[in-house]
Parts: C-alpha cells; structure tokens; sequence
C-alpha cells in the first residue's frame, strides 16, 4: 500500500475503535481494605483511587454502605470526609444499602429497610452539594431469588425514584484485593506485584469476554458498566488499567449517558441466587443456555490462595 493511502485509513481504524464506551462504578464506598485501616491511610488510598480517575477523565460513581459512616452509634468524620473527597473532585455517590446484606438471607421487609437506611448521611451530604442522589447497587449483585422479592424490590425502587445501577462486566477484584492486602501486610511487596499484575490481565481478560458475550447477544458493542470496589489494588493498580482500556479503543463516560442505550432496556426475567452480569440476566431472559456463558476468565491459583490464607 502506498504511504498516503495507509494514511487515509488510520483515521477510519481509530474512530471504529473509539466508539467503545465503558462506566467506571465504585462499591463499598467509603474504603474497603485491610491494609489500609487508619484514617490518614483510608484518606491516601482514596486520594490515589480519584486520582487516577482524574488523570483519564473518568466520570466514576461512588456506591456508598452508610453503616460504614458511623463509629459507636454517631456519625464518623473521617469516614465521612472520604465521601466529601470524592464529591468535591466532582464525582457521583449512589445508594448501597445501609448494613449490604444479602438479599437470598433475608425477608424483601428486612431488605427493603436495609435500603432505605442506605440514605443516611449520603443523601445529605449529596444534596448540599445539589447534586441527585438517584442510582442503587445491590450488594452481592442480587436482585432476588423469588419473583415476589424480585417484583417488590423493583416496585420499591421505581417509587423511591431510584433507577437500578446494572453492572456488565462483573469480576473477582475483591479476591485480588485481599490477596495483595496480606501480601502487604506480611511485607512481601514482590508477592503483592505478582498479584498486582496478574490482576492487570485478568480485568483485560475480563473486558474481552463481556467484549464477546455482548456482540453474541446484541450484534454490536453497547456501553460496558464496570464493577470494580474501592479497595487497596485499585488505588495501585487501576491507573494502569484504564490506560490499558483506552489503549482497546474505550471511552470513559457517565453511568446516565451508558443508560441511554437501548440495551439497557433489555427484558431481565432472571429470578435466582447468583449475583451476575446483566449481560447473562438478559441472555438467560433470552432463552440462552449452557455454552453461551462458557470462556469467563478464572482467577489464577496463586490469587486464590493468598486470598484464603492468613
Ligand atoms: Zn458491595
């Protein structure tokens, strides 16, 4: 090819892969780690999570478990000057229950109770910053395990004004994030970058089935909702792999632009006890069987094992 064609190209090859669009959402706000424990720490680790947010422009979404505001019955200032860190960068905080418990355990009333608590402090501290307070994500993914608590959690929702915050790419980081904690903690830095870079191909992996499963069910890319936790391997980590991402072609948007897509439309007639991607709960809804969901990238041994060891 002469050079001046294979010029004309480029730009066409970059914009088809530029239109791959992805949400960055945040559970177990405000931290969740066993490394960093102490208020200055849980403080850092925030800092680092936003600024890697902040470095490629992503409008990230806080999810909020407010029992975690509270320390011997009164609301904790640092706890609560992790949510305002985030607010003031700009970002969104949504609703994740008060204690995140487990929908399969408990009564749709003890859950539903569980949900409204899950306003505490948060929609406060939103509102004086005139910013909505309108997403909820259910702890463990679980949207019920009878039709009757699917049906009332939904009914619920609608009538509190909340709209459901789905996630797609659903994955393991918590696992990681433990993992490279004890590492940590026992001093083994060199263990923690393993699994810190293990970490990086696994969510690349991860990316690519739902990558994958979305074209099988819909024939083309729709935007991705991706889960991760704020815990410890992501305020290290999660820079790196957003770089990754924009390397793939990806967009980072905001949850209300991905929501624009029809997709997310989709019928969701799953009723069961597994937390899954809304792409299977969609495919499931869909008639889709066995073989469709097979290729998710499993955590490596090394990984796992740190992860249930002490
Ligand atoms: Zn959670």
């Amino acid at each position: 090819m002469r050079f001046w064609l294979l010029l004309l190209c480029l730009p066409t090859a970059f914009s088809l892969q530029a239109q791959k669009q992805i949400v960055v959402t945040v559970d177990d706000l405000p931290t969740v780690s066993r490394f960093y424990r102490t208020p200055a720490d849980r403080m850092a680790m925030t800092r680092r999570l936003l600024h890697h947010f902040r470095e490629y422009q992503v409008p990230a979404i806080g999810f909020v478990v407010s029992q975690w505001l509270y320390r011997d019955g009164a609301p904790d200032p640092d706890q609560v000057a992790i949510l305002k860190q985030w607010l003031e960068a700009g970002y969104e905080l949504g609703n994740h229950t008060f204690a995140h418990k487990d929908l399969n355990r408990i009564s749709i009333r003890e859950y539903l109770d569980d949900v409204s608590g899950g306003e505490k402090i948060t929609r406060d501290l939103v509102s004086r910053q005139g910013k909505p307070f309108r997403y909820f994500r259910h702890p463990f993914l679980r949207k019920g395990d009878t039709p009757g608590k699917k049906d009332s959690l939904e009914r619920f929702l609608v009538q509190h004004q909340y709209r459901e915050a789905p996630v797609t790419v659903d994955n393991s980081d918590y696992l990681f994030s433990l993992a490279f904690d004890k590492a940590l903690l026992k001093g083994d830095t060199a263990t923690a970058g393993e699994v810190g870079r293990q970490y990086l191909d696994y969510m690349t992996a991860v990316v690519g089935y739902y990558e994958a499963q979305t074209d099988s069910l819909f024939g083309r890319q729709i935007p991705q909702t991706l889960l991760i936790h704020a815990n410890s391997i992501n305020a290290h980590y999660f820079g790196e792999l957003l770089r990754r991402l924009k390397n793939r072609g990806y967009s980072f948007i905001s949850l209300e632009d991905a929501l624009k897509d029809e997709a997310y439309r989709s019928e969701d007639r799953y009723v069961g006890r597994g937390g899954i991607s809304w792409l299977h709960r969609w495919a499931l809804t869909r008639g889709k069987k066995g073989a469709f969901f097979k290729g998710e990238p499993e955590v490596p041994a090394l990984v796992n094992q740190l992860a249930e060891g002490q």
